[in-house]
């Protein structure tokens, strides 16, 4: 199969020999000793399960690390205990092994420098740059001024360092209630960058911590614990999405005034993909309102969806290189993604034939009760991948849309007058068919040729067209789930009044309850899809397998460019 790459941004850079702007970052620092190793840093908060966008970020860090044998921290970034976790702990775990990097650097908690953080705070209370502040939310808020005009001080902004340092001590020993004050850094109300006006650095909130459990009432906010992190565990490069790049002068502001680790922090664009959404709140609207079945159903652009609908690790770390790494934001098409599963799987998949939507088809001249078996190679990119055996007889299953009443010339599937190729196995010729009550073809009857064995075909008949069947009387019968688009807007986020749900695309699943699949595939497992010839890339969904009791499988992707022999 020559599917064609689609264009991706770096379409006509050479992208195996040109570093990207992060690449060029590190060979210098490298080349300039400023560092010995690299040493980066994955650091999701666990309130959600990992997304396609995730991945780009995985791939580049762990990737970065792996290139120069450098080190690579999976942090947990677990400052909102309300909405975090062990369940997400364990699925971030679990999503990126099997995307195939290990944290060689460690597992690390945010929640374990807590202690650390709290010191830190005391440090700039003491140097007198940080200030417990007792106005309410709406009061700061209407002195944090606008983008263009300044901001103006707290009327406690001045208070002094030991009444500062007695009031945080307070905060923490659970004296205030939740919101009754905060410790602010003391910066500069006028600053340009609104991030630098004095913001909030700890707040007062008694949630249960999944790791802390009750020891805290205070929790730091993430741009307080965040960087410091960073410096407490040695990262030389912290690579983080755009929406950060404002906040970059805050953390050299804490690094600066705390004399911390200056890790070095580079942006890059995030990943978008049309026709989905990608943000964990999201996400996890989809997963509580029930349009979807759970974070891992197969139209979710999360990892562990992806998985689950076939998508093998090479092929998203074939997709994060492809759409590469940039300052520039974009969007990248859902086909690129498919391509490299596609492009992955053709050359890996093992061939094996399936019936979507069977009608009878039965072989009026072959001998009743014989069967026999027929040998299929397993994969014609793959002389390893050796061949199977196919039980055949006189009774197969073939596709309904391969038989049509009225054909013309440019027909090469089965019609009256037609005659076919069945894969791997005889030509046959039209004869007869039966319709149902409902007027429906249910049976089309042909006769075959014994002498037009393939492999051995002696039978000199030409056959045009070649198709898929499937033995009756050894037949699986599967429930297989043809999936589209999750939304059949390509920007569901993009409408001003408009929710994202509205345009979930209410034909993203077709379930075909009773397919008929050749029996090789009953020792088929989820982690190796398979191609059903001519119909796709196909993967065993374990979880609807054991909620039916019998295989269900899910089309991964489809051939695209069709059937090619
Ligand atoms: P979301 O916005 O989707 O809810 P998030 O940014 O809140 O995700 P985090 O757990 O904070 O999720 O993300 C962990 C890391 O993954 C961060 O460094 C972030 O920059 C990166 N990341 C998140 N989304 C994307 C994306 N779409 N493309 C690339 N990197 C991403
Ligand atoms: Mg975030």
């Amino acid at each position: 199969m020559s599917d064609r790459t689609p264009n991706t941004p770096n379409a006509g850079e050479d992208n195996v020999s040109s570093q990207h702007f992060i690449q060029q970052i590190i060979s210098a620092d490298l080349n300039s000793g400023k560092h010995q190793q690299v040493h980066t840093r994955f650091p999701p908060e666990p309130n959600g399960y990992l997304h396609i966008g995730h991945a780009k970020a995985i791939c580049l860090s762990f990737g970065l690390a792996e290139e120069h044998q450098g080190l690579v921290n999976l942090r947990f970034d677990d400052t909102n205990p309300e909405k975090e976790s062990q369940e997400y702990v364990d699925a971030i775990r679990r999503d990126v092994s099997w995307l195939g990097y290990t944290w060689n650097g460690g597992e690390h908690y945010t929640s374990d420098q807590f202690e650390k953080l709290f010191q830190f705070a005391v440090q700039l209370i003491e140097s007198g740059k940080a200030y417990v502040d007792h106005q309410s939310a709406e009061d700061m808020g209407a002195q944090k001024g606008t983008p263009t005009s300044p901001g103006s001080n707290s009327p406690h902004r001045n208070r002094t360092i030991a009444e500062n340092l007695a009031l945080f001590q307070e905060m923490r020993a659970g004296v205030h209630p939740d919101g009754h004050c905060v410790l602010r850094a003391k910066i500069d109300m006028t600053h340009a960058n609104m991030h630098m006006r004095d913001p909030i650095i700890y707040r007062i909130k008694r949630a249960h911590h999944q790791r802390t459990g009750d020891d805290w009432c205070i929790y730091p906010m993430y741009d307080f614990a965040h960087g410091q992190c960073d410096s407490l565990e040695g990262i030389t490069h912290s690579l983080c999405t755009l929406e950060f790049e404002v906040h970059r002068p805050l953390y050299a502001w804490f690094i600066e005034n705390l004399d911390i680790f200056p890790s070095r922090q580079i942006e890059f664009a995030r990943l978008n993909l049309d026709h989905t959404i990608m943000s964990k709140r999201k996400l996890l609207r989809l997963v509580e309102e029930g349009h979807v079945d759970g974070w891992d159903d197969p139209r979710m652009p999360t990892i562990s969806g992806l998985r689950r609908r076939g998508f093998t690790p090479e092929s998203i770390r074939t997709f994060c290189e492809r759409v590469g790494i940039a300052k520039r934001e974009n969007v990248i098409d859902f086909s690129l993604l498919e391509w490299a599963l596609r492009d992955h799987l053709n050359r890996t998949a093992p061939r094996a034939m399936a019936v979507l939507d069977p009608i009878k088809l039965t072989l009026v001249n072959y001998p009743e009760g014989q069967t026999e078996s027929l040998t299929s190679e397993n994969n014609p990119e793959d002389p390893d991948a050796g061949v199977r055996t196919l039980p055949f007889s006189g009774q197969l299953w073939m596709e309904r849309e391969d038989f049509k009443l009225e054909a013309n010339k440019k027909w090469f599937r089965l019609a009256p007058g037609k005659t076919v190729r069945l894969k791997s196995a005889f030509i046959v010729r039209y004869v007869d068919h039966v319709l149902d009550d409902s007027g429906q073809v249910s049976e089309v009857k042909v006769e075959y040729f014994p002498d037009s064995r393939s492999g051995s075909d002696t039978s000199g008949i030409k056959a045009k067209g070649t198709l898929h069947w499937v033995n009756v009387d050894t037949a699986i019968d599967a429930e297989v789930r043809l999936y589209d688009r999750l939304f059949s807007d390509p920007a569901p986020d993009g409408h001003e009044g408009k929710d994202f749900t509205d345009f979930i695309n209410p034909n993203s699943l077709t379930i075909r309850p009773h397919c008929m699949l050749e029996p090789s595939l009953a020792n088929a497992d989820a982690e190796n899809p398979i191609q059903f010839t001519r119909l796709g890339y196909f993967s065993l969904d374990q979880k609807r397998t054991e909620e039916i009791g019998r295989p269900a499988w899910n089309r991964s992707v489809t051939l695209k460019d069709g059937w090619k022999g």
